[in-house]
């Protein structure tokens, strides 16, 4: 949704330097996708970063709008560049809501929706023209990257068909809109080339990618590609770096992507996002996939690749959830034994369908079954960690400090996951992959030694 551009005050004249611009990403990796976005159309035209809100010419604020805690974070982060700078364009999710923004802050530059781009640079524009100096449009080929420079997120598509109850996501993002093929991969080539060793494939609903254009096919090298989920896994696994998928929902024709993973050609890695395993309430919570045969599902691809490494998040204390939906989910968290699993408390949205579902669960009750599930689950996460001990794991470094780095195994995600501390005799530098002997674990980090 494009929201149009408020009034602005009287522009500044054009300077003859090159115009510096603060930036604040707040949300979730796709909201980092478009800030990465907005910043190189931005580079391209001559902007340069500036460090502080207080050196710089116009702020952006881009926001996160899902939760009530980050709208309130959003809205903090907005007040300081209100306070250290007073020119701030704020963008994002929760600038689908320009009224409630507006009302705190009266005199932002301008408000522009989700995906706006278009209306963010012109608002740019509008405030600080763009110096038109030959030498500032040179972009790095891969564009502005946020994340460090040897993983990026790849977003494959934007929006959602599905209507998770409690999920306003759509109604600000709007319906699922998938990119050709073609465009995905020559984005993920251009990575790779500028030296990206890890690509995070990101949207709303993953699997679901290409429904919207009935997987139509586009050029791409010497071929026509599907955009569907199998054919974009495959041709990723192409390109010569590791290819982690997030947001995946268990549909059926997940099962086909998994021997890409058994022959290595994309990281035996999953993030699926469950929520929850009683029937009952994954029909209130309207999830996709099919949720009553998930367990079977993941025993059938453990089956086809041993090591894929699953990661999902769940929700407690959804409305009207009782304590036998709960010990479902209880039980169903020790028999599936996924390797990474978050646990939130269900916290109403503010226009979600979920709020009038049945009895909120008392804030007390809501805490007390996080402390048991993530007790569940510890003991799962101990027992699967210690099984990697005494085993050779590729790891990738994203901290080095000579011959003492931290890094990730192809289990686990950056930010998100886990992480393996490393010793080596010889200096690490981040981005290598490297073979890890892994001498002990804990129930989140691994320790070893590089070989
Ligand atoms: S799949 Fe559900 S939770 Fe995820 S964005 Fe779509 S509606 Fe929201």
């Amino acid at each position: 949704m494009t929201l149009p551009v408020s009034v602005l005050p009287p522009a500044k004249a054009a300077p003859k330097i090159a115009p510096k611009i603060s930036f604040v990403s707040l949300g979730c990796p796709k909201a980092l996708v478009d800030s990465e976005r907005i910043l190189t159309h931005l580079r391209a035209e001559g902007y340069e970063l500036a460090r502080r809100h207080d050196g710089a010419d116009v702020v952006i604020v881009n926001t996160c709008g899902f939760l009530d805690s980050a709208k309130a974070e959003s809205l903090s982060a907005i007040g300081e560049a209100m306070a250290e700078n007073g020119r701030v364009i704020v963008t994002g999710c929760m600038g689908a809501q320009p009224d409630e923004i507006r009302e705190k802050y009266p005199n932002l530059l301008a408000v522009t929706g989700p995906q706006a781009y278009e209306s963010v640079v012109a608002a740019v524009h509008e405030a600080v023209p763009p110096a038109h100096d030959p030498f500032l449009d040179l972009v790095p080929p891969q564009g502005v990257k946020l994340t460090p420079r040897h993983y990026a997120y790849l977003k494959i598509s934007e929006g959602c068909n599905n209507r998770c109850t409690f999920c306003i996501i759509p109604s600000l993002r709007g319906d699922l809109v998938s990119r050709p093929a073609g465009d995905v991969l020559r984005e993920a080539e251009k990575l790779v080339k500028a030296g990206v060793k890890e690509l995070l494939v990101v949207s709303q609903d993953t699997s679901a990618y290409g429904v919207d254009i009935r997987y139509a096919t586009s050029p791409w090298r010497d071929r026509e590609v599907r955009a569907k989920f199998y054919d974009l896994s495959a041709e990723l696994g192409e390109l010569g770096a590791w290819v982690r998928m997030h947001y995946v929902y268990p549909y059926p024709h997940v099962d086909e992507v998994i021997p890409l993973m058994a022959e290595g050609k994309i990281l035996p890695y999953l993030d699926m996002p469950l929520q929850h395993a009683s029937p009952s309430v994954l029909k209130r919570m309207r999830r996709p996939g099919n949720q009553e045969k998930q367990l079977e599902r993941i025993r059938r691809w453990r089956e086809i690749c041993p090591d894929l490494a699953i990661r999902s998040t769940f929700i407690v204390g959804f409305p009207g959830e009782t304590e036998a939906e709960f010990e479902e989910l209880l039980t169903w968290i020790g028999q599936a034994k996924l390797e990474r699993v978050g646990c939130f408390e269900y916290e109403p949205v503010g226009g979600a369908v979920a709020n009038g579902l049945g009895d909120l669960v008392p804030p007390e009750v809501k805490a007390e079954r996080k402390r048991r599930f993530m007790e569940a689950q510890q003991g799962v996460s101990i027992r699967l960690q210690k099984a990697r001990v005494g085993k050779r794991l590729p790891v990738i470094i994203d901290e080095a400090n000579g011959t003492v780095a931290k890094g990730r195994s192809k289990y686990d995600a950056p930010e998100i996951d886990g992480n393996v501390h490393v010793t080596s005799r010889r200096p690490l530098r981040v981005g290598d992959i490297v073979t890890v002997k892994i001498e002990r674990a804990d129930a989140y980090d691994l320790y070893g030694s590089a070989v």
